[in-house]
């Protein structure tokens, strides 16, 4: 990855993982911000927080605060990988007030924890499993529809997503 006129074709989003955030994350801050300001940088992530695989969540807090606020100045939506720290993300969200958007990744929690994202300005991406009533009661404005790391394609899981926004009524 060193030259990106390999990558210049591809859209991509770029940030340092929370599983993969370690002590001396700040020596690829200065790789990072050469990538994020490049036009085929689409997003800044997945970065975020994760309670249950990763270093100390201080740490993962720590790079998470700084790849947004970088997202700011780029002025680039941020994908959100989070995991048992709903809490925690919504209040750096309401510490950082960000103007650019911030995508919650692969939801796959209730109506309730839903809103709660919703009410502070998320938007909520769905993937290969979801809660059906979260679907449901997501506005479409707010949804995305992702593939991950998933073995179905694009195509088959946004089948399912519009399969259940086509039968809300
Ligand atoms: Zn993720």
């Amino acid at each position: 990855m060193s030259d990106a006129n390999e990558w210049q074709n591809q859209n991509i989003s770029v940030g340092i993982h929370p599983w993969d955030v370690t002590e001396d994350w700040q020596k690829n801050i200065p790789y990072i911000i050469r990538w994020i300001s490049q036009p085929q940088t689409k997003a800044i992530g997945e970065i975020g927080l994760d309670k249950i695989k990763g270093p100390r969540l201080s740490l993962q807090k720590e790079a998470f605060i700084e790849q947004a606020l970088l997202a700011e100045k780029v002025q680039k939506p941020v994908i959100i990988h989070c995991v048992k720290a709903i809490d925690e993300l919504l209040s750096i969200k309401k510490e950082i007030n960000p103007q650019q958007r911030w995508i919650f990744h692969g939801f796959r929690g209730k109506p309730q924890q839903m809103q709660q994202l919703l009410n502070a300005g998320f938007y909520i991406s769905f993937g290969e499993h979801f809660n059906a009533k979260s679907v449901k009661q997501c506005p479409i404005d707010r949804m995305f529809i992702e593939s991950d790391d998933s073995h179905l394609i694009y195509k088959e899981i946004k089948a399912n997503i519009c399969s259940l926004i086509n039968d809300k009524e």
